[in-house]
């Protein structure tokens, strides 16, 4: 057993000791049988999230409404979930409602792949009722039951199982892909914040080929927004996209400027998708950076708006597609920069003001102006220096 899951077997025998089944479940059951490691360990009980209140000191209602109750053990904290089972479905995204069972197997019947089906007790032993072991040996991602039913109750499977044929390197089984070829119409009644994670993971996996390959074959990507036009960009970087992204804002920086978004197209479609607007700025300037690597160099002012955090993405994005790899020339030219913030800048704004410069939108356009005067290395950032142009231009 790993590590984390050796931690949490006291939790589990608690819960057994007092009448009542826990299991260890989901991702970090499969991948622990995958033998890598696990970030969060899961766990799923027959006991009622009050039950499970009562049996320890120290608890948070994380999602009490779907059974989920934070234990806290040993500065840890481990989700538990009652065994639920999920019936109706109306709007193709959330069970109407929730219901605890005290059975294990109407647990895993409602999960969405075989290989996260699988169930682990305290001292090791798998529960494997719907064949996932098998599927994971021989590295497939197949829906638990009916694949159309499974896919028509809850649209964001779909996205799943592609991200997980990218982050695992499986081969979604031919009637899975096919109910999910049917059904990716549904793709557009989710959120998109959730389809967003989803593709985030994938074009972060290991095999985003892959998934990008089954994620354009199944037609899913007709239902993402801003997609639809994009049919040859997104097929040309489903050959390009040999490893996956680093980062969110890579990942966004990627489509952007394959897409061939200018920055004012990127704040659409990334609003479309609701991302923050610390992430539309950061993939605007990344992104003019990446389309400047492909066909020549930055300018010192490019590289001074990158700044240390989006010169990596850039020049990620621009290998990517095709660029050859600048990133030590890139750091070089960066760690030369005369200032790397407007902060070091040598005048102020009480400097300018001193000087007889009136408050006002005009004190910033000249602080500004004096920004970019220094990075390009057209003054020296010498208070003295940029007092005395400002003075001559007045
Ligand atoms: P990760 O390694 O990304 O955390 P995971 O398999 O643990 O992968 P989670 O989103 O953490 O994925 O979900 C935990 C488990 O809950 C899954 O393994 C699966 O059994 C179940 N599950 C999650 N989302 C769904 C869903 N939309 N439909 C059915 N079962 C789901
Ligand atoms: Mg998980």
């Amino acid at each position: 057993l790993p590590h984390e899951f050796e931690l949490a077997r006291p939790v589990l025998q608690t819960i057994e000791q007092a009448g009542y089944e826990a299991y260890f479940v989901g991702g970090s059951v499969r991948d622990t049988i995958l033998g890598k490691d696990i970030h969060d360990v899961d766990i799923a009980t027959s006991a009622y999230p009050n039950e499970i209140k009562g049996l320890f000191k120290r608890t948070v209602d994380t999602g009490i409404e779907h059974g989920t109750v934070m234990i806290l053990d040993h500065g840890t904290g481990y989700e538990t979930t009652t065994f639920r089972s999920e019936s109706t479905y109306t709007d193709f995204r959330r069970p109407d409602q929730v219901t605890f069972v005290r059975s294990l197997n109407e647990d895993l019947k409602r999960r969405d792949f075989t290989i996260n089906a699988l169930a682990m007790k305290e001292d090791g032993t798998v529960i494997d009722l719907f064949d996932g072991l098998a599927d994971l040996k021989h590295r497939q991602i197949r829906a638990v039951g009916d694949a159309q039913e499974r896919f028509h109750e809850d649209a964001l499977r779909m996205m799943r199982a592609v991200r997980f044929a990218s982050q695992l390197d499986f081969q979604i089984v031919p009637e899975t892909q096919a109910a999910i070829t049917a059904h990716a119409q549904l793709l557009a009644k989710i959120a998109v914040e959730r389809t967003q994670v989803e593709l985030l993971k994938l074009l972060q996996g290991k095999a985003p080929q892959r998934g990008l390959q089954d994620f354009m074959d199944t037609g899913l990507w007709q239902h993402c927004p801003g997609f639809a036009d994009h049919e040859a960009d997104l097929a040309a970087l489903t050959q390009q996209l040999t490893h996956g992204v680093s980062s969110d804002t890579a990942a966004w920086t990627l489509l952007a400027t394959k897409f061939g978004l200018t920055s004012s197209e990127i704040t659409p479609f990334l609003k479309h998708w609701k991302t923050a607007n610390q992430t539309i700025t950061a993939v605007q300037t990344a992104s003019r950076a990446a389309t400047l690597l492909l066909t020549g160099e930055l300018t010192a002012w490019q590289l001074y708006q990158c700044g240390a955090d989006l010169v990596p993405v850039a020049n990620e994005v621009a290998v990517i597609l095709g660029a050859s790899d600048r990133q030590s020339d890139l750091q070089a030219a960066l760690a030369a920069l005369p200032i790397h913030h407007k902060k070091e800048l040598a005048a102020t704004g009480r400097d300018l003001m001193q000087a007889g410069v009136q408050p006002g939108p005009q004190l910033g356009a000249i602080l500004g102006d004096l920004e970019y005067q220094v990075v390009t290395g057209a003054l020296p950032n010498d208070t003295t220096a940029l007092v005395a142009h400002v003075n001559a231009n007045k």
